[in-house]
């Protein structure tokens, strides 16, 4: 079959690289000039980093493997410990943080010389009887047997074929960066959440000695930019637990990017004829539960099998949205709620670790087609 993906992002190059493995011919457009660099780093479950793993993706130096996650409050006390290690144990794929553009160029560079076209921006998609079309912007068009929309959160697929609206804003945004580790948080596979009044700040270790870091606040768009947004965040979460006042005396303004917390009504089926939509393009969903890469690429897992041997492309396709709007429904559902970042001190108290742990784990399988397959939990190396 002949699968036409727009969007380069990790849903897209993952979907590209399944299906060429399943014996599709694929091109990929991409509208930037190069795999995209911004969003610094971000988690993939044992579900996500199973997925690389049938891909062939090595995850050696891709980044960190955490085994343990921090919840502490505003003022430094514990409130509780994830042991990520003992989902490692449970599916035997790690929890990882990834350099975003580390996985990106991976994800490019095991598919076949050519099938990625950067500078190739899609303005429009017609879905035919026995074909869809992709028109870009430089006044060609792209036919696929099938049409995959992977162009993220401001999707012009989804646009086309959805009358779903445009992403709602939750009200929250995040401000993020990666550095070298400040003093007092030299993670070592680890990672950590503060939660106060003002938001949440986090922190997790991203190999080499550098730090993912980032803050949570409520914003809306049309809140006035700060003069000095590291100012606004210091008159903020400066008076905060060590290590956030470290951390933000060695950020300047252009260590900062902002990224406003959208989210879409995920529908219960999000194509039309031969054309779907997987990812942000399907779901986009707040970072609070660090999910929309993860479901991106079990969207790209599900959708190359449900593929395979389609005599009824369409039927496929509307089957492949049912079985993961479920899960991506429910994940969305938690993030848009932005509950990760509201301060309950009543609340606030410890639940026993194991306890913690062991919801954490279920969580993480609840949400993956992947881990439901009866080969995980065997580990790998
Ligand atoms: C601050 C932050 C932290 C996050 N942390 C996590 C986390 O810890 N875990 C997690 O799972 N997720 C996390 N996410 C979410 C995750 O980044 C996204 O869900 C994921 O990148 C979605 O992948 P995608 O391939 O669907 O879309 P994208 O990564 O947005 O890729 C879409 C691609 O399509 C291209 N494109 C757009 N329009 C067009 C067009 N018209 N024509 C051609 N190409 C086009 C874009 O240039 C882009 O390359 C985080 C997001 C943010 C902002």
């Amino acid at each position: 079959m002949r699968v036409v993906v727009v969007g380069a992002g990790v849903g897209g190059l993952a979907a590209a690289g399944l299906l060429v493995d399943r014996g599709h011919d694929v091109e990929v457009h991409e509208r930037a000039d190069a795999p995209r660099e911004t969003g610094a780093a971000f988690n993939l479950w044992s579900g996500g980093t199973a997925i690389l793993a049938d891909l062939g993706i090595p995850l050696d130096g891709l980044g960190t493997t955490l085994d343990t996650i921090e919840n502490r409050s505003w003022d430094g006390r514990l409130l509780g410990r994830i042991d990520l290690a003992a989902a490692t144990r449970r599916f035997g794929t790690p929890q990882l943080c990834v350099r975003r553009l580390d996985l990106a160029r991976r994800l490019a560079a095991r598919l076949p010389d050519g099938t990625v076209t950067f500078r190739s921006a899609c303005v429009g998609v017609t879905p035919r009887e026995r074909s869809a079309v992709v028109r870009l912007a430089d006044g060609t068009t792209a036919r696929g047997d099938v049409v995959v929309g992977a162009d993220g959160g401001r999707s012009v697929v989804r646009r086309g074929i959805l009358d779903a609206g445009e992403p709602r804003p939750t009200g929250w945004a995040t401000w993020q960066g990666m550095m070298p580790a400040p003093p007092g948080a030299e993670l070592v596979r680890a990672g950590f959440f503060m939660v106060g009044r003002e938001g949440l700040a986090g922190m997790f270790d991203a190999g080499g000695g550098t730090v993912q870091w980032w803050f949570d606040r409520r914003w809306t768009p049309e809140e006035p930019a700060p003069e000095s947004v590291v100012a606004d965040l210091r008159s903020r979460f400066g008076r905060w637990a060590d290590p956030v006042p470290a951390l933000l005396d060695r950020i300047g303004d252009d260590d900062v990017s902002l990224y406003p917390h959208h989210g879409h009504p995920v529908t219960r089926s999000w194509g039309r004829g031969r054309v779907t939509l997987l990812g942000d393009a399907a779901h986009l969903m707040p970072p609070t539960a660090g999910q929309g890469a993860n479901q991106a690429l079990e969207d790209a897992w599900v959708l190359a099998r449900t593929l395979d041997d389609a005599d009824d492309v369409p039927g496929a396709l509307r089957a492949y949205e049912r079985r993961r709007a479920r899960r991506a429904r429910l994940a969305s559902r938690v993030a848009v709620r932005e509950s990760a970042n509201r301060y309950r001190p009543r609340r606030a108290r410890m639940l026993p670790d194991v306890v913690g742990t062991a919801m954490f784990v279920r969580w993480l399988r609840f949400l993956s087609d992947r881990l439901h397959e009866p080969d995980s939990g065997r580990t790998r190396s």
